[in-house]
């Protein structure tokens, strides 16, 4: 049975209730009373399991995290307003200045620009590295790393990772791993091959909709054994681990982030975004179908696709072993300058021009004059972001109607 016919019968499962309302119950209270002193008090120290104020914690979101981090096999998750918060909390709970990050792949274009424009301003400092260059990333290694984060799918340059190899530097290091899973839910399970933290927008396939912007970081457990964050490098996370045990990630996400930036979900978003969960399971099975077959019909007809799907693609082998249940929504066609690129764009009849990914709508978008317009030739060179770049997000839509337009817009 692959993933999605399981999740098919989890989700739902989970999503609906079966005592009292059926749908999820939407919590929008900010804030939550506690009856007397001592149940504060309780509220506070851990010991009464109640909500304490919507920014640390709120019922309907707690429901959506409880489905995302069995999802992963996660001990717990943390939802976020936006999947930069889901990042932005995870890694703030990590690191402090002087500490290094080491980042493979893609990368999304809000990831590169908080690792480095925005965290070096605070004295932490990132090295980047394609997804193939594993002596350089295991020699990039020092006493600082904290960090070595990884997307699934280099978005949007089509690169597959080698997942369980990464893992094995990190984990020989004693290094944490952070998976950025948002194009591959379900398809990948990167804590079972060895991540630590994974992190999802869920604006995007997951809520699949475009109704509702968050994230989600979901955690693996402490091990009573030995584990890397009880060694000297994560010294600042032992006090939640004599706390909290093999939650420890938990509370240190919510403490050392959660509390003081405020990325919290909102509880009307975590409603939407499970509703999208009910049918995530269909919607990927669909689409990865359509997008191989859209990818290989544009690649005969002579249109320069990247998609690992295609036999021409470095990645090719990786993708048959590895995403073995696709990878994702995305695929880009370069159509060799802007001007070309920009003349699909306004013929096209179908796909809808925006810069979110993973909706029911086929989705395009030309990389380098929206989101990497700020960056340098180089950056963009790194990126795969060429000049006639256009990333498209195939949608529920049937195929063939989406390859006859594309076959259209690109004459
Ligand atoms: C969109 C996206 C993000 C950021 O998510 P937001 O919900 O827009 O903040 C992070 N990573 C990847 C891979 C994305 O596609």
């Amino acid at each position: 049975m692959n993933n999605f016919e399981k999740y098919s019968t989890d989700f739902v499962q989970s999503v609906g209730n079966k005592e009292g309302a059926v749908s999820p119950v939407i919590t929008s209270s900010a804030s939550f009373a506690y009856g007397t002193a001592e149940i504060g008090e309780g509220i506070f120290d851990g010991s009464v399991k109640k909500p304490l104020y919507s920014r640390m914690g709120n019922p309907t979101t707690a429901k959506l995290e409880s489905i995302l981090a069995k999802m992963d096999g996660g001990i717990g998750a943390v939802a976020t307003s936006s999947g930069m918060g889901a990042t932005t909390l995870a890694v703030m709970s990590i690191v402090s200045a002087g500490d290094e990050i080491i980042s493979i792949g893609g990368l999304f274009g809000g990831t590169y620009a908080l690792f480095h424009e925005t965290l070096s301003r605070f004295g932490v400092s990132t090295s980047f590295f394609d997804v193939d260059e594993l002596d350089n990333i295991k020699n990039a290694i020092t006493e600082n790393t904290k960090i070595i984060f990884l997307e699934s799918v280099g978005n949007p340059n089509m690169r597959l990772p080698d997942i369980p190899a990464i893992a094995k530097i990190a984990n020989d290091a004693e290094v944490v791993l952070m998976v950025d899973n948002t194009i591959t839910p379900m398809s990948i399970q990167p804590l079972k091959l060895g991540a630590d933290i994974v992190v999802y927008s869920t604006t995007k396939v997951i809520s699949g909709n475009a109704s509702a912007l968050g994230g989600c970081a979901v955690f693996r457990a402490i091990n009573d054994a030995d584990d890397k964050f009880k060694t000297s490098r994560y010294a600042d996370i032992h006090k939640f681990i004599k706390g909290a045990g093999a939650m420890a990630l938990i509370p240190n996400a919510k403490k050392r982030a959660m509390r003081d930036f405020g990325m919290s979900a909102n509880a009307h978003a975590s409603y939407q975004t499970m509703l999208g969960l009910e049918t995530l399971p269909l919607r990927m099975d669909r689409i990865i179908s359509s997008v191989e077959i859209i990818a290989k019909e544009l690649d005969a007809k002579g249109l320069m696709i990247n998609h690992p799907s295609l036999t021409s693609h470095p990645h090719h082998a990786r993708y048959k072993s590895d995403f073995s249940q696709g990878c994702g929504t995305l695929l880009t066609i370069d159509m060799g300058t802007k001007e070309r690129a920009f003349e699909f764009l306004n013929k096209t009849k179908l796909a809808t021009l925006t810069a979110n990914i993973g909706d029911s709508r086929t989705l395009a978008l030309h990389m380098a004059s929206t989101i990497y317009r700020d960056f340098d030739t180089d950056t963009r060179k790194f990126l795969g972001v060429t000049d006639g770049l256009i990333r498209i997000s195939i949608g529920l839509e049937n195929p063939q109607d989406i390859i006859n337009d594309f076959l259209e817009a690109a004459k």
